[in-house]
């Protein structure tokens, strides 16, 4: 808290940041464009400038007028966070590294199949919920995401795809909030993001190719079935409290039952055809023994027709202190699920060779104590005086 404070204070008068049109749905436009005296119909105009035709300058919208383009450029940014790294894994996955205005870094991962190409972006840089298995946890947390850096995600990758696959790019079809973060813990600008995402004025995804998933924030997908009804994921991976409040801390605050009350709730917003994915990730003698099969059948069971169960056996990182299972055990975790009318998705490996797997991005961890050290200089040389630093 204390560093967001002081770092507004560095950068001046927190009313005169720049208007960030790209994470702007188009209510926030219209809005916007009213307070200027202008019509409702600029919002369109803008949207369409700005994620149909890419556009990178005001003063190419040629059909807004002179002094409207000024304004903007006066006043609203088009800036979006720079590529620092662009990798491309043997199975055609890509994982971009980008750096945010203020340095610190996030990832974004395409996944190309042969029916669907996936984006997986990210909501926060690092994540304050410390699941016990995922790289990005042990990371810390650094800050949410603007709505504009999220869009930006998916404006950029959607560029690079473009220009580095000449002829036949692979288009985003779905998108998923399974990146770096907690969706649910930046509620308000992840929503505004998911606006300008499902708008065919924006990136035109359809709400059942845009899946949020979430650890289990109850009051927030709750919250959520008020304002939207994209596809939904909830991170399970175990079936009891005892062996959850381990794996997933937040478990301690919200527990199955709520979470699984909570789940109904969305699955009732959703209408009868549509179901949630329940993502368990296999961790070898920790959650993927016969008994824990059986015990997940039972804890699922008053959602068994309306969920479908996503399988991922675990990713390594170094010092995670967890193994992946062999093939067979997991296959046995699958078809013991399925004889239990589960329908059971395997989450193929994909792009494990560039870290780019589930629970694998760590975008901010390479620069965080540089970055820390390089902003508590910066704080000195302003004479600032910092209270309530994080232990970190
Ligand atoms: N914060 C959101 C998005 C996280 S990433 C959430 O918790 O749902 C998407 C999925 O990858 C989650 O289910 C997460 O628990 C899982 N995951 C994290 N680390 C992993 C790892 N090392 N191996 C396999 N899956 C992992």
């Amino acid at each position: 808290m204390a560093e967001g404070l002081a770092l507004r204070d560095l950068t001046g008068d927190a009313a005169a940041a720049p208007v960030a049109l790209l994470g702007m749905s188009k209510a926030s436009l219209e809005a916007y464009f009213a307070r200027l005296g202008e019509k409702p119909f600029r919002a369109v105009q803008v949207m369409k400038w700005l994620h149909h035709r890419d556009a990178d300058d005001f003063a190419t919208m040629t059909d807004l007028s002179r002094a409207l383009r000024a304004r903007l450029e006066a006043e609203a940014t088009l800036a979006m966070p720079e590529v620092v790294q662009d990798h491309q894994s043997k199975d055609g996955t890509r994982k971009w590294l980008f750096a945010l205005a203020d340095g610190q870094r996030i990832e974004t991962v395409f996944i190309p199949e042969k029916d669907r190409g996936t984006l997986c972006i990210s909501s926060q840089v690092g994540c304050a919920l410390d699941c016990s298995f995922c790289a990005t946890g042990k990371q810390g947390f650094n800050r949410n995401l603007t709505a504009a850096e999220i869009v930006s995600q998916v404006r950029l990758a959607r560029r690079a795809l473009r220009d580095t696959d000449f002829g036949r790019p692979k288009p985003i079809t779905n998108v998923v909030l399974m990146g770096m973060g907690e969706p649910l813990l930046n509620f308000e600008p992840v929503l505004e993001a998911i606006s300008v995402l499902l708008d065919d004025l924006g990136y035109g995804i359809s709400k059942r190719r845009l899946t949020l998933s979430t650890a289990g924030v109850v009051p927030a997908i709750r919250a959520l079935a008020g304002r939207t009804d994209v596809a939904l994921a909830i991170s399970l991976h175990a079936p009891t409290d005892e062996l959850r409040d381990q794996l997933v801390p937040i478990n301690r605050r919200y527990p199955i039952a709520e979470l699984l009350d909570a789940c109904e709730a969305y699955l009732e917003k959703l209408g009868e055809w549509r179901s949630i994915t329940v993502e368990y990730t296999l961790l070898a003698g920790v959650n993927d023994r016969p008994e824990d099969a059986e015990a997940l059948i039972a804890c699922l069971a008053r959602l068994r027709e309306r969920v479908k169960l996503n399988l991922i056996p675990f990713n390594p990182f170094p010092g995670s202190g967890y193994a992946r299972p062999d093939a067979r055990d997991v296959r046995r975790f699958q078809e013991r699920m399925m004889a239990a009318n589960y329908a059971t998705m395997v989450r193929t490996t994909r792009g494990d060779d560039i870290d780019a797997a589930c629970g694998q991005l760590a975008g901010a961890f390479d620069d965080r104590t540089k970055r820390r050290t390089r902003y508590l200089a910066r704080l000195r040389d302003h004479g600032e005086i910092i209270h309530g630093q994080s232990g970190r």
